[in-house]
């Protein structure tokens, strides 16, 4: 053992963390994956430094709905109560307007064993709830949380085993040793790139606007809207707040500088797509409101393989935030790993050959729910977008999907929240809208137009897959 003697009492290894800045496991960053990893690995007895840049209440626009799916991880790390106390809005599904036309989609009922309650997800501040988190890690034996910037990874030279991190606290630097550092440092991870095959992919920006007592058609459900831009999410985050995240892909020509900018392309393409309800707060918000951007990232995971090291978070997968799922990816995925890496799987953390089997067995394992979660953000994201007839096709497809309601809104939904967790499902679903996009097509086609109409057909069949299959091959590397 590098850290720790077996006649060391809690106390020693309080003094090592805090003076001699050594710990079994160092993490990098003390946002969604981070907390919630010292937690888990606090609790397993695991001594733990806990580094964050800064501990001030966050203000962003991201990780404000919590599927169920991950509400059921939080309550599995006993952190559920983490949601009390936030002013957090109770989610109970979503409800698409398509062109003005409504379908609302409940979360599943008996998703779990038969005659449980339907399940719930909760919006809220990223701040508030960020907060709460911090606060549980302080008060978890065994974890330190430190006020400091990461700025290398210490390598030894000799192995190649990563062995700690260096940082800068109040301006001098300093140095954090574990057996394991696990880099959670989020969408801009700056320590990524040398461990990642390829960088991000961004193709659109959420931009962001808190709206003041919006009247929402549907209380206590996220909203998508589609029309003939980019898609539009609505969902209250606190009792009267809500959030608005507009989608404006990069070469957007209505939000060009020449068009008058994003502001001109709120007020003329989004609030005349908005129901009429949400339009004034809307138009308030864009007067009067800050205006915030984050970047739309896709990154397909990818097995650590470095001794000593472990990329989790945004760092190391992102899929399109439209369907909300990173936070549920990030607490299922501390939900396996701690359980792969716990004490009895893994009695040492500095036997690297165990650990990296165990990460093996986690890129793999965890397949059944995030693949699920990133395939179907990346597949909707391209429907809902749709910038082409055939995509426009398959959209149309996917909410008369929706309208026939039952197992049509059910499987999706279920996915989405995080609550199926079967890709197949997925697959099942993909290609049964693309083929109720298919005969809608057909099904409107004159008898003297169907050979052109076939030929269109195919071309919906070749879009879908298109859509599909790349990323259900980035998921299936190592
Ligand atoms: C626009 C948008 C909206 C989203 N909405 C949702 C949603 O509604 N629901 C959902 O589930 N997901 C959503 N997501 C995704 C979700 O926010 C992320 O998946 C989640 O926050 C990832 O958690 P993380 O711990 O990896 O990163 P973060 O939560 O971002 O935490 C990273 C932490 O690392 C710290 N840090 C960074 N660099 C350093 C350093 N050098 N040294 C020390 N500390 C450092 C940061 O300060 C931060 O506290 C959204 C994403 C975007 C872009």
């Amino acid at each position: 053992m590098l850290f720790k003697t077996d006649s060391e009492t809690k106390d020693d290894r309080e003094i090592r963390r805090r003076i001699h800045h050594e710990a079994d496991v160092v993490i990098v960053g003390a946002g969604i994956v981070g907390c919630s990893l010292a937690v888990a690995l606090g609790k397993q007895g695991r001594s733990v430094l806990l580094l964050e840049r800064s501990l001030k209440e966050p203000d962003r626009i991201v990780g404000e709905l919590l599927q169920p799916g991950g509400v059921a991880a939080l309550d599995k790390l006993g952190l559920k109560d983490c949601l009390n106390d936030i002013d957090s809005i109770r989610v109970k599904g979503y409800d698409v307007i398509y062109y003005g036309k409504e379908v609302q989609i409940p979360y599943p009922e008996d998703a779990g064993a038969p005659g449980t309650k339907r399940p719930e997800g909760r919006s809220f501040h990223h701040g508030r709830f960020i907060r709460r988190l911090r606060e549980a890690a302080t008060r978890t034996p065994n974890v330190t949380v430190v006020e400091t910037t990461a700025t290398e990874l210490i390598k030894s030279g000799y192995t190649g085993q990563i062995l700690g991190v260096e940082c800068t606290t109040k301006g001098g630097k300093d140095f954090y040793f574990g057996n394991l550092t696990f880099v959670a440092d989020g969408y801009a991870s700056k320590f990524r790139k040398a461990y990642i095959r390829a960088p991000p992919i961004v193709r659109s920006k959420f931009w962001g606007l808190e709206l003041k007592d919006a009247d929402l058609p549907l209380p206590n459900h996220g909203h998508v809207i589609l029309g003939e831009g980019a898609p539009v999410l609505l969902y209250q985050i606190g009792t009267h707040e809500t959030r608005a995240l507009v989608d404006i892909p990069d070469d957007c020509p209505t939000a060009s500088v020449k068009a008058g900018g994003v502001k001109s392309h709120l007020r003329n393409v989004v609030v005349p797509s908005l129901p009429t309800c949400v339009q004034s707060s809307f138009l308030e918000a864009i007067e009067n409101g800050a205006l915030r951007s984050m970047p739309n990232s896709w990154l397909p995971p990818q097995t650590n393989k470095t001794p000593g090291l472990v990329l989790l978070g945004d760092a190391m997968n992102m899929r399109h935030p439209l369907t909300g799922g990173g936070m549920t990816v990030a607490f299922n995925d501390v939900v396996l790993l701690s359980n792969l890496l716990s004490p009895e799987n893994v009695p040492e953390l500095n036997d690297s050959k165990l650990v990296l089997k165990q990460l093996s067995a986690f890129h793999w394992q965890r397949k059944d729910l995030t693949s699920v979660i990133n395939i179907l953000a990346q597949a909707l994201y391209a429907l809902f977008a749709a910038d082409d007839a055939n995509l426009k096709a398959l959209q149309l497809g996917c909410f008369r999907y929706f309208q026939f309601g039952g197992n049509c809104v059910d499987g999706p939904v279920g996915l989405l929240g995080g609550i199926i967790r079967n890709p197949f499902v997925l697959f099942y679903h993909f290609f049964a809208v693309a083929l109720l996009s298919i005969w809608l097509r057909l099904s409107q086609s004159k008898i003297w137009k169907m050979p052109l109409t076939l030929v269109g057909s195919a071309a919906i069949f070749w879009k879908a897959c298109v859509v599909i299959f790349p990323y259900i091959f980035s998921e299936i590397r190592a």
